[in-house]
């Protein structure tokens, strides 16, 4: 499953699952681009982590709803270390509240970064991609995006949408030889479910078959499966990392 000499960018790879894909690409040969937008210090420690074991990092500010934060990463990657071989767009934000609650720019942000964001890196490693004949995009949803959840409208919307967005990427670039997939995780121990309470975590412990949250290794396990030649002939599809949840 090697992915030596490939050239990764991987967004809000400072922290939770994207620090974790980082850090695996890398273990797997990949030089890794780590974008980050405002934790310069966990986005170093993850630079620093992958150097450790011998591998290539650099990390690299950017806001993912700027096109022009958005082709300044990819420039990065390129000048450091060759064409984007593989993407993952993984930054994302909530910003939770009842529908009648949810102001305009709690919609627009979370909708913004998540999807807009994830449109903006795709539509900037496309040409490139196409012009090679290779590629591999990943983007991160969620159960949520299929499941609707009460309280996160515009989240599930963001990743419904990038559902959507996936399948016609997928479409779009497959004559190419470049994959789209998308992975939905459940629940996943990061700074995102910290945030939930001791009750509502609980209560969805009783809705997962495996009875536990996952780890961001078993995501990132599962990405470097799909961004690896023994995925190759694999595009266009949701899968689901969620012990159980979602079946
Ligand atoms: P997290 O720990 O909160 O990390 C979010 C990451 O997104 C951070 O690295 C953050 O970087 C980055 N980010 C936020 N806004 C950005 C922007 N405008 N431009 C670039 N990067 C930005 O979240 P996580 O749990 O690891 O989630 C990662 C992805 O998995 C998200 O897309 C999330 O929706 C999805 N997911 C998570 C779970 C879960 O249970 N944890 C479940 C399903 C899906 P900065 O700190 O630098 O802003």
């Amino acid at each position: 499953m090697s992915l030596q000499g490939k050239t990764a960018i991987v967004t809000g790879a400072g922290r939770g699952i994207g620090k974790a894909v980082a850090i695996k690409l890398a273990q797997e040969g990949a030089n890794v681009v780590v974008n980050y937008s405002s934790s310069s210090t966990y986005a170093e420690k993850t630079a620093e982590e992958i150097k450790s074991f011998g591998g290539n990092a650099v990390i690299c500010k950017g806001d993912v709803r700027s096109m022009e934060d958005v082709e300044q990463m990819v420039k990065t990657a390129v000048d450091h270390f060759g064409p984007v071989d593989i993407l993952v767009n993984n930054a994302g934000i909530t910003k939770d509240t009842p529908i009648v609650k949810m102001s305009e720019k709690d919609w627009d942000d979370v909708l913004d970064i998540n999807l807009k964001g994830a449109f903006n890196c795709t539509k900037a490693v496309a040409k490139m991609m196409m012009k090679r004949r290779s590629g591999k995009i990943i983007n991160i949803t969620s159960v949520v995006g299929v499941m609707g959840n009460k309280g996160q409208a515009n989240y599930a919307a963001s990743k419904a949408g990038m559902i959507g967005l996936t399948k016609s990427t997928a479409k779009e670039l497959a004559s190419r030889n470049i994959t789209c997939n998308a992975i939905a995780p459940g629940f996943i121990q990061s700074d995102m479910t910290d945030q939930l309470s001791d009750a509502v975590r609980e209560e969805y412990l009783k809705s997962i078959p495996l009875k536990r949250l996952g780890t961001p290794e078993e995501v990132a396990a599962i990405i470097a499966f799909l961004v690896s030649d023994a995925a190759n002939y694999v595009t266009g599809q949701v899968l689901h990392i969620d012990g159980g949840l979602v079946m």
